[in-house]
């Protein structure tokens, strides 16, 4: 249902919806449907912002149909497959609305929790993430990795704390969203971005379904680099991990030296020495390439935000038809 805008200029404020999508043909006319049912009965304007992130199926078909049915949807073509994070970031910085809401377009944030998060924007807050309450449909493993990483991130992430159970599923104001545009690093993950802003943030139970239609591109190897961003994009902790096992080795490398001179001055040695000698290097070497290892990690990020290459480069925006309007250019 188009809103009551078009010619006569409402006065109602916008709320833009961001959805990132790769690949969702099969599903997105059926969310764009729950959306607009969800949506139909608030009393603000709309705009959908559809991110085609280089799907290579009909996605973008799909995407047309809809814009064609609904003045309200705008179309941003990213020139190929940047990641969910990028795309949501890319969809954010077309969002013109007074407030954004960030939803996935498989249908596992329930739209119908929207009029919720737009009460808790109006009653004050900045920011308001759905936690799930269950998530129906993940095997034990992806729970129990899901909890672990949560756990980790809440002990060593410090001052920033990444609520447990969130997605990327939720609504944030004007305010903080041009805060959160600021940050433009590359390592991102966004749900510790949404963090990292702070202002007024608030939380909204919700039951996470099953996916409805394709299937999660996340595998567990992609899952593990992502807490490795999460870890290193957050804190520096792991560095210091590598200072103090270092100092600990040495420290015990030390007092064992001590005790082999002692031992030598009472009892004298036969050559012996060989296995305590090895043990020691294989232990040191492996601490060693250890550490290296934790150095590389943030060396790599370093390496990747200096090039300051652009996030993500659009193939086309197309506005929403019911706020198209020549003399505005739509933000790059
Ligand atoms: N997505 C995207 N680019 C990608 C991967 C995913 O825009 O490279 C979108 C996807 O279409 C969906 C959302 O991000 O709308 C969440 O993706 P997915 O369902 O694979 O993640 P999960 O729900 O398992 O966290
Ligand atoms: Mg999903």
């Amino acid at each position: 249902m188009p809103p009551a805008s078009g010619e006569e200029t409402s006065n109602r404020e916008l709320v833009s919806i961001v959805v990132p999508a790769h690949d969702e043909a099969e599903v997105l006319a059926r969310f764009h449907e729950r959306l607009v049912a969800a949506l139909a009965p608030l009393p603000f304007d709309f705009e959908i912002v559809y991110v085609d992130d280089g799907s290579r199926d009909a996605t973008l078909a799909v995407m047309e149909d809809l814009r064609g049915g609904d003045p309200r949807v705008a179309i941003l073509e990213l020139s190929r497959n940047f990641g969910k994070e990028v795309a949501l970031t890319a969809g954010l910085d077309h969002a013109r609305g007074a407030a954004a809401i960030v939803i996935d377009a498989d249908l596992q944030d329930p739209p119908e929790l929207i009029p919720e998060l737009i009460g808790e924007w109006r009653a004050g807050h900045d920011i308001v993430y759905a936690k799930r309450l269950s998530r129906s449909g993940e095997s034990l493993l992806k729970k129990a990795t899901a909890r672990g990483f949560y756990a980790l991130m809440a002990r060593i992430g410090g001052r920033v704390r990444i609520p447990a159970d969130t997605g990327d599923f939720r609504l944030i104001s004007r305010r903080a969203l041009d805060a959160l545009l600021d940050l433009r690093e590359h390592h991102r993950i966004m749900k510790g971005l949404f963090a990292w802003v702070g202002f007024r943030q608030k939380e909204v139970g919700y039951h996470r379904e099953a996916r409805r239609a394709g299937r999660s591109k996340w595998n567990y190897w992609q899952l593990w680099n992502f807490s490795l961003e999460g870890i290193t994009g957050f804190t520096i902790g792991p560095l210091k991990i590598a200072t103090y096992v270092g100092i600990s080795t040495a420290f015990l490398a030390f007092v064992y030296g001590i005790y082999i001179v002692v031992e030598t001055l009472i009892w004298g040695n036969e050559v012996a020495g060989y296995p305590s000698l090895m043990v020691v290097m294989l232990i040191l070497g492996g601490l060693q390439l250890m550490t290296i290892g934790i150095v590389g990690e943030y060396l790599g990020r370093i390496f990747n935000e200096t090039k300051g290459r652009p996030l993500y480069l659009v193939a086309e925006y197309r506005p929403p038809e019911a706020e198209a309007d020549p003399g505005n250019e739509a933000p790059v």
